[in-house]
């Protein structure tokens, strides 16, 4: 039996990469997805995803928005209210990692990823949780990061401190909206090999180095993160909330030393 059947999914920048690893496997477990992206470019790679849900024998929407804009986050709630039904499962995933080291950082940088990154979160969860009180049921589930806990790059300190406050933004939903049965929790990949991270992983080297700090001596796959996106989307666990659950193969646990070291 699957663990979603029927529930009406969200997921935000379900167009590549993640997003849409995490709408497929949604609906492998029966959900009915709407497909956020925001650049024209990327329509058509939206309505490949929605196709591939299509043929899984679910329904599917593409839903264009900006989720860093009020306006075109209410109007992407009604559009999906209209065509698959109120939001239940809610997937913050759309994100942005603009690399520029903290000197260079402008103020557009600065807001573009905040608003992406923080403020969709606040406004889609906001809209999300009108109906699922009402209906006494809802999942959200956001996106962050490795980030959220230690610093990742050099060259990304906005990034790191949007995935900061995202995680702190996950844990004060969660309070506030358990009682009326909403579980929010959040997962944290590190890196995975998606548009967001083409061009340094380019360098052989730098891929090589992303691998060996790895303990499991590997990057994650998007696969991966829509699988325990699932979980958390499932009633399996029904009593998991304000949790950042780490997909990260154990980076964020490890001590920046050798591995040698660590084995002495
Ligand atoms: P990606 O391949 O660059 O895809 C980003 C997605 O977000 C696209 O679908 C894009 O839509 C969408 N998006 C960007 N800005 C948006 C906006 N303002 N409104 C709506 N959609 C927007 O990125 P990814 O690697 O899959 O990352 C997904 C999430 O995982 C992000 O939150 C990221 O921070 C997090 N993450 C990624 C990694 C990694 O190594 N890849 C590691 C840790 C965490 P368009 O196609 O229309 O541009």
């Amino acid at each position: 039996m699957p663990r979603l059947l029927d529930r009406v999914a969200l997921v935000t920048g379900a167009s590549r990469g993640i997003g849409e690893a995490v709408a497929l496997r949604l609906a492998e477990e029966g959900a009915n997805v709407a497909v956020n992206y925001t650049s024209d470019r990327s329509r058509p790679l939206a309505e490949k995803v929605k196709e591939q849900i299509e043929a899984m024998g679910r329904k599917a929407i593409i839903v264009q928005a900006d989720v860093g804009s009020k306006a075109q986050v209410e109007a992407m709630f009604q559009q999906i209210r209209e065509q698959l039904g109120d939001v239940e499962i809610l997937v913050n995933n759309a994100g942005i990692a603009p690399f520029e080291p903290f000197l260079k950082v402008t103020e557009e940088t600065w807001d573009r990823t905040y608003n992406t990154n923080v403020k969709s979160i606040f406004l889609c969860s906001q809209l999300a949780a009108k109906s699922m009180i009402e209906k006494r049921y809802g999942k959200i589930v956001n996106v962050l990061s490795t980030a959220s806990l230690v610093v990742t790059s050099p060259v990304i300190p906005h990034y790191q401190s949007s995935k900061a406050a995202a995680n702190m933004l996950t844990k004060g939903m969660a309070i506030e909206l358990g009682k009326y049965n909403i579980n929010v929790n959040a997962v944290g990949p590190s890196t995975v090999d998606t548009d967001m991270c083409t061009d340094f992983l380019a360098d052989p080297a730098i891929r090589a180095q992303e691998i060996e700090a790895n303990p499991m001596k590997r990057l994650g796959t998007a696969r991966q993160i829509g699988d325990a996106v699932v979980f958390l989307a499932s009633e399996e666990a029904m009593q998991v909330n304000g949790h950042l659950l780490m997909v990260d193969g154990g980076l964020t646990v490890k001590a920046a030393q050798p591995d040698d070291h660590m084995e002495h």
